[in-house]
């Protein structure tokens, strides 16, 4: 039996390799997200707090700190918070800063979904585009968008995963962002799923201001050789189903 879970494995991973291969870069495979946590004090946000929540006319994230007082968040770590493929990675420079987003895909109500969540501010980013990650992983650092703010950790949910860092790309409704709290609080236990999807990450609309590439660049390995012509508008936004789930 054992040895029939290694073959599909295997199988699985010459599959996954054929996409990196053949395809579109920015189709990249990843771990079904389990369920969600919280992304500091990880899984729970024990020690953490909100200092300021969302709001979908006004912060379309939330902001948090360290319960034990000002500045004292300042470098702590930063996890993902389910199982997902890092689609931006990157200093944003002006109000973001260095800036982590992550693409998921999970069940819900017995559907496919997915969503991005976002990590803002940060000190250090540790993981790189097109890299898959796990729950609770640490991909970085908490930091201050380079001077401009307190230490903070700005977060958030989009249900469109078209905005990546551009609010101004999609109206400000609950069917693009989600109350980040409420999200993960409502998706704690998940239809359990241990196959793995591709994900498209080139579907941003990305800044066009001064040093910020006009596409999504990917560095790792198995997708970076890949040249592209396609225009990032022109791919597919859909998951395509590999196996299992
Ligand atoms: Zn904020």
């Amino acid at each position: 039996m054992s040895r029939l879970v290694l073959v599909i494995g295997l199988a699985s991973s010459l599959l996954s390799f054929s996409t990196f291969a053949f395809g579109d870069p920015a189709m990249v495979s990843t771990s079904i997200a389990d369920r969600f946590d919280f992304p500091v004090g990880t899984p729970d946000a024990d020690g953490y707090q909100k200092s300021r929540g969302f709001n979908v006319r006004g912060h379309l994230g939330e902001d948090w700190v360290s319960s034990a007082g000002p500045g004292a968040i300042y470098r702590a770590p930063v996890s993902a918070v389910g199982n997902g493929v890092v689609s931006l990675a990157r200093d944003f420079k002006r109000s973001w800063g260095n800036v982590i987003v992550i693409r998921h895909a999970f069940y819900e109500g017995g559907q496919l979904k997915y969503a991005d969540s976002l990590y803002a501010h940060l000190d250090k980013i540790f993981v790189a585009e097109g890299q898959p990650v796990t729950r609770g992983q640490q991909i970085g650092l908490v930091g201050n968008a380079h001077g401009l703010y307190h230490p903070h950790l700005h977060f958030e949910i989009h249900r469109n995963t078209t905005i990546g860092v551009v609010h101004t790309s999609a109206s400000r409704s609950l069917s693009n962002y989600e109350d980040p709290s409420t999200f993960i609080t409502q998706h704690r236990v998940l239809r359990p799923a241990s196959g793995k999807m591709v994900v498209d990450i080139g579907s941003y609309t990305m800044p066009t201001y001064a040093g910020i590439p006009a596409r999504p660049f990917y560095t790792r390995n198995s997708v970076s050789r890949i040249a592209s012509s396609n225009s990032a508008g022109s791919r597919p936004s859909v998951f395509q189903m590999l196996f299992g789930h």
